[in-house]
């Protein structure tokens, strides 16, 4: 999980995402689902906020906390996406 701040902080991760060409499905407004294309497997991100209203992200990849993930990345592009037409 991590505190998502601005689009700078997961550069690194838009890089490695792009690089895969990884692409997130929308479960539900803030649940997406992303599969690597590696494993095959299929992790779930959860785009919102904690109680003290920061953005946060979490990964059910076993990427450290604090570090924005690839599927993060392609998650959050979704998301702004959906938000941005609601
Ligand atoms: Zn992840």
């Amino acid at each position: 999980m991590f505190i998502f701040t601005d689009l700078d902080q997961i550069e690194g991760a838009r890089k490695r995402a792009m690089r895969e060409g990884l692409k997130a499905e929308v479960i539900t407004l803030g649940k997406y689902r992303v599969k690597s294309k590696r494993t095959g497997e299929y992790y779930d991100v959860f785009c919102g906020r904690n109680p003290k209203g920061e953005k946060i992200v979490s990964c059910s990849c076993e990427t450290k906390d604090d570090i924005p993930c690839k599927h993060a990345y392609v998650a959050i592009m979704k998301h702004i996406d959906l938000m941005n037409h609601l």
